[in-house]
């Protein structure tokens, strides 16, 4: 899994920084999560090809979030794109793009499919053989959702030399890869942990902004790999995070801390701030693994 941070700061677009937009690529599929102005520039600069986009989920419809969306659709069409696009976003969402497009008299020739959300629970809203991804239900001035991706188990890996030794028929092969014990013809009983390797683990990322602190999506994001938290402010500002409902740096580790997650990545940035690293000094008081987003930079995991 592969995540790319096209921008990670608050409020406004300014020359050195920009608005809320990122790239997961995960099991060769690529995931545009939110889509601030600028997003097609930064796509550009960090070398991301825009065909492969077929997925773009909008977390909250505050222009730092998503007033890059109109300008990235329309261009699709001007790069003679005939894939389907498929976006998840907030109730409204296509009537705002539609009439964009309507009123400019523009149009798609490839199909633009919207997937409204309006639910407070956590729900399926993408499903392939590969990945899953649920929504995170959060508290924020408008009706937001985090998302959560998850990576499908991968089957056992065969262990060929174990496999041939007992001369077991590749027809069993199937089998064996989804954890199968197998009988031979004299009987004896082959466990499977004898004939295979365990396969890699399966990942999870979550991307949770706008919120204010929120211990209702602890049990969705339990055990996550990586959790990537909005810090709009240091906890020296904790009466605007709460007027505003986003969260501090200490926060964001708290919520990290509860949720048992491997590694933190802050981001969402007040531009009041002249130096990020202060967050992650106050997050790394509650959680030591804690990174800091910023713009094009990427993280492997
Ligand atoms: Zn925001
Ligand atoms: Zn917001």
């Amino acid at each position: 899994m592969k995540l790319t941070i096209l921008g990670c700061y608050a409020a406004t677009p300014r020359t050195f920084t920009n608005p809320t937009s990122q790239i997961l690529e995960i099991k060769n599929r690529i995931f545009l999560i939110d889509c601030a102005e600028g997003t097609q520039v930064q796509l550009r600069k960090n070398k991301i090809r825009f065909s492969k986009i077929n997925h773009i989920f909008i977390s909250h419809l505050h222009g730092d979030h998503f007033f890059g969306l109109i300008g990235l659709v329309s261009t699709f069409t001007l790069l003679n794109r005939t894939t389907d696009l498929h976006i998840y976003g907030p109730k409204g969402i296509q009537e705002i793009i539609k009439l964009q497009l309507r009123l400019s008299n523009s149009w798609t020739n490839y199909g633009l499919f919207f997937h409204e959300l309006e639910s407070n629970e956590s729900e399926v809203i993408f499903e392939d053989e590969k990945v899953l991804v649920k929504t995170i239900p959060l508290k924020h001035r408008v009706y937001t959702n985090g998302f959560l991706f998850q990576e499908k188990a991968a089957p056992r890996k065969l262990n060929l030399d174990a496999v041939q030794n007992y001369e077991i028929d590749t027809c069993y092969y199937q089998k064996i890869k989804n954890g199968k014990d197998i009988t031979l013809e004299d009987g004896r009983v082959i466990e499977n942990d004898k004939l295979t390797f365990d396969p890699i683990p399966a990942k999870n990322y979550a991307f949770c902004s706008d919120t204010a602190y929120n211990e209702a999506m602890i049990p969705i994001i339990e055990n996550i790999d990586v959790l990537y938290h909005e810090s709009t402010f240091l906890q020296s500002e904790e009466n605007l995070a709460k007027k505003t409902l986003h969260s501090t740096a200490k926060e964001a580790a708290t919520i990290a801390l509860k949720s048992n997650a491997k590694q933190l990545i802050l981001g969402h940035y007040s531009t009041r701030y002249e130096n990020i690293d202060l967050f992650k000094e106050e997050a790394a008081t509650i959680f030591p693994e804690v990174l800091l987003a910023d713009d094009g930079k990427s993280f492997e995991f």
